[in-house]
């Protein structure tokens, strides 16, 4: 009874208040949630999964070769490009979700639930163990509400049913904005954000990291430093978009 009665109440809010996609504000129909299918359509895929060696392994295969680092680093994949020129629809979807006024977790379930349906059945979630967000400093998180990595992660879970640990990776300190700061600021402002709680509990452990978006990898390759050191730990790495130029 008490079922009927809230779906006949979701209905009549329907009506009074019908949702609009968070890209192009148009409304939404019953089977959408918070994006409508032509958005999600016109997001410019990166098509990763199909291509080894792509842009993220190149990238990091470079840092851990300049750095000469012994990361066990096994594969990589952004979902979409995140450029002015070609990203325009996930960009705005990102930074309304994060940064509008009315920060929205949402969108970031519903483009992690698109994007693991198409990695399905890829290389880049062979043997993967467990899914990992980024963690937010505590502060940033209070500020916002959530952590929209987690929100990505939710998402895959959802169709890839992979478990998703939120308790080992903690960020130790707080970093500034860095979509707002230089490039070249970069690399000091991640220096030892990350730490991992109970090392020994990931030993043997495939770990795929998610963030929302890889500009330089810095942030993504601190946390694998820090995976580095637990015995045969291997990570790798996955956002929803790459500001590739
Ligand atoms: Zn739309």
């Amino acid at each position: 009874m008490q079922n009927i009665f809230f779906t006949c109440w979701r209905a009549v809010l329907e009506v009074l208040f019908p949702s609009c996609c968070a890209a192009c504000g148009h409304k939404l129909i019953q089977e959408e949630r918070e994006i409508c299918s032509s958005c999600l359509v016109a997001i410019p895929r990166t098509e990763h999964a199909a291509i080894s060696d792509n842009g993220i392994d190149m990238l990091f295969a470079e840092r851990i070769h300049l750095e000469h680092r012994k990361i066990r680093y096994e594969r990589g994949a952004a979902f979409a490009y995140y450029n002015r020129d070609r990203g325009q629809v996930l960009r705005q979807l990102i930074e309304r979700g994060k940064f509008g006024t009315n920060p929205n977790p949402e969108v970031f379930y519903v483009l992690g639930r698109e994007a693991a349906r198409e990695y399905v059945g890829s290389a880049l979630l062979e043997d993967i163990d467990m899914l990992v967000p980024i963690p937010l400093h505590s502060r940033r998180l209070r500020e916002r509400g959530f952590n929209q990595a987690e929100y990505i992660c939710k998402g895959m879970s959802e169709v890839l049913h992979l478990p998703i640990d939120t308790e080992h990776l903690v960020r130790v300190r707080n970093n500034p904005h860095q979509s707002r700061s230089q490039f070249d600021k970069r690399e000091s402002n991640v220096r030892d954000l990350f730490a991992v709680r109970y090392p020994e509990e990931w030993k043997d452990k495939h770990i795929l990291l998610v963030d929302d978006v890889i500009t330089s990898g810095s942030t993504l390759f601190e946390c694998m430093k820090q995976l580095s050191a637990i015995r045969g730990c291997r990570v790798s790495v996955f956002a929803l978009g790459w500001a590739h130029n």
